[in-house]
């Protein structure tokens, strides 16, 4: 079918166009009809213009303007007409102009909307994610993903110019397991073998600095096989780093400026030229999490001396154990009061994560602690008062457990609960590092030590020697690059000696036959020179999904699977024919 192309966008007209003729393509977006005298907003990626169409134009023109619906794909010829002053829309960069159609062209009709574009109450989920092409012409997607665009495209042009190549790495893999659940690809051609598709590029990058490649970067698709929870994808992308030659300070230093550089273009945003760096045993003792939300303060406090001192069995028992009883202050505010039900809310928040109950108590104005567990603390509120720097209307809340982790998290919980609810979260982007992170955990289910990142990042050098004694004290050359409470980049310095990446292997439960099997082509590569390296991997969805202010990533992806892995636009996953079955060898077992 033949159509009149656009000559601009719907975005581009000015006051100083009146007079031209010009063609515009777009949707129709909202359609007003004062008997005969149609008033047609037309939308585009690039913005509305008003479409006018007078009651005395010809009667062709006339009924092609009554025949139109939302949302269908037109084509107008018109001459751009200044408005008067009174008419300017100030809401549209086009709004001092509207175009006076002479021709109007229907180039495909839209059949009733199953919701309205751009309207205040957005569609339930599975009904944007089925009509997401849809949803995609909505103004808060279309800005995002232009955003997300503009995101990679700085990143490109940061590293680009700092020598940085940009190389694909493949999608067929080795299963090689890294964390996660790898997805698998059966080969048609080497029936029983499978290829897997890549959890991240870690391995490859690594043999790319083998490969002599100093500075390598790709936006990589990364993908898990990991049960649908929270805000998970199972394929999600990457900003995909390792560099040759560097210590750990190095690639820190060539993060802040890459995002220094890329919030300054995109956002116009300025962030501070170093990131604050804490200790994980900081972080978890101060913020009670490894991803601390810096834009609210509530710090987390020992409290081990003051609850021996006090006459509360629980918290004393606790201490004599070892364990660990933490406190935080806080007010309440006009968003917020700590009623009883609300302290229930803070306690059940605090339980998630393994605390038996939530001890609080307040602070009056003449200095004394009242309510709750104060009782337990008679003779001592100066000192209690003290060390908590606290002032009269706070709110003391204590948590203790014997696990220091599990005291932390919970206490932590309480922290996060709190900065929200009395809406204490300054709007800025608050960037930190956490780094010595411990280099192995312990995997209570299946009784053995595994890596708390993956098992190629480096042992921090003090603690190689005796690596096997105590795995759990090792500290790794890790670090997290966190951002307004979201762990946005992880990576490390990498081993680069075979052996030393062995005894890792084994201390994974790996035995030297499977560490064979499974990475023998990375060990392989490690005899023939292999250089220093060190890497991370910032996670765009997620870097996006902060700056855009949005809490879910489907908001920044355009084609995202729903909450429960499914795709409800094209029904994937789907059933394959016989056919494709056989040629790939498969059988699939009937369901019990
Ligand atoms: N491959 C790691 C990940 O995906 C990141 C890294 O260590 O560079 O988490």
């Amino acid at each position: 079918m033949d159509f009149k192309q656009r000559t601009v966008t719907c975005g581009q007209l000015r006051a100083a166009d009146a007079g031209r003729t010009v063609v515009l393509n777009g949707w129709v977006h909202r359609d007003r009809n004062h008997g005969g005298l149609h008033f047609i907003n037309l939308r585009d990626r690039y913005g509305i213009t008003q479409v006018v169409v007078n009651g005395d134009s010809d009667p062709d023109l006339q009924s092609t303007a009554s025949q139109l619906k939302l949302e269908y794909c037109i084509g107008v010829t018109g001459t751009v007409r200044k408005r008067p002053d009174e008419m300017i829309n100030k809401d549209l960069a086009t709004g001092e102009i509207e175009v006076v159609a002479s021709e109007i062209e229907i180039l495909s009709l839209c059949e009733t909307l199953p919701f309205m574009i751009d309207e205040e109450n957005p569609a339930r989920e599975d009904v944007r994610l089925k009509y997401r092409y849809l949803d995609l012409r909505c103004f808060g997607m279309q800005k995002r993903i232009a955003l997300r665009h503009y995101f990679v495209k700085a990143v490109r042009d940061f590293l680009s110019a700092r020598d940085f190549y940009e190389i694909e790495t493949p999608t067929l893999i080795r299963s090689t397991p890294e964390g996660a659940r790898d997805f698998l690809v059966p080969s048609r051609i080497y029936p029983g073998k499978f290829y897997a598709l890549p959890q991240s590029p870690q391995l490859m990058k690594q043999l790319l600095m083998v490969g002599g490649f100093d500075k390598y970067f790709q936006i990589a698709r990364c993908y898990r096989d990991e049960d649908a929870r929270g805000d998970r994808q199972l394929e999600f992308t990457q900003l995909d780093l390792e560099m040759s030659f560097v210590k750990r300070d190095d690639i820190l230093s060539l993060m802040e400026e890459l995002f220094n550089y890329v919030f300054k273009q995109i956002l116009d945003y300025q962030l501070p030229a170093h990131f604050r760096r804490i200790a994980y045993k900081d972080a978890m003792n101060t913020y009670g999490c490894d991803k601390p939300d810096l834009r609210f303060d509530l710090p987390i406090m020992d409290f081990n001396e003051l609850a021996a001192k006090s006459s509360f069995s629980a918290f004393k028992d606790t201490v004599a154990a070892n364990g660990f009883v933490k406190a935080l202050c806080a007010r309440p505010n006009e968003k917020c009061e700590f009623t009883r039900k609300y302290i229930d809310e803070l306690q059940d928040a605090a339980k998630v994560y393994g605390a038996k109950g939530l001890g609080w108590m307040k602070v009056t104005s003449e200095g004394t602690l009242s309510g709750g567990v104060s009782k337990y603390f008679a003779g001592m509120e100066k000192e209690v008062i003290d060390s908590l720097k606290a002032q009269g209307g706070d709110v003391i809340f204590l948590v203790a457990h014997e696990n220091w982790k599990r005291c932390c998290t919970s206490i932590g919980a309480v922290r996060s609960k709190l900065g929200r609810d009395l809406e204490i979260i300054r709007k800025s982007f608050e960037f930190c590092w956490i780094i010595d992170f411990p280099l192995f955990c312990y995997n209570e289910e299946e009784g053995h030590w595994e890596a708390e990142h993956h098992m190629f990042s480096m042992p921090q050098a003090r603690f190689i020697p005796t690596l096997e004694s105590n795995p759990g004290e090792v500290l790794g050359d890790l670090y997290d690059l966190v951002l307004n409470g979201y762990e946005v980049a992880s990576g490390s310095i990498r081993i680069h000696d075979v052996e030393l990446q062995k005894r890792i292997f084994r201390i994974c439960n790996f035995t030297d036959e499977e560490a064979q099997f499974r990475f023998g082509f990375l060990l392989n590569a490690f005899r023939f020179g292999p250089p220093p390296h060190g890497g991370i991997a910032p996670g765009i969805d997620r870097l996006i999904m902060i700056i855009s202010e949005m809490t879910s990533i489907k908001e920044v992806i355009a084609f995202p699977k729903n909450t429960a892995a499914l795709s409800p636009m094209d029904e994937a996953p789907s059933e394959v024919d016989q056919k494709q079955l056989d040629e790939l060898h498969l059988i699939i077992k009937k369901k019990d």
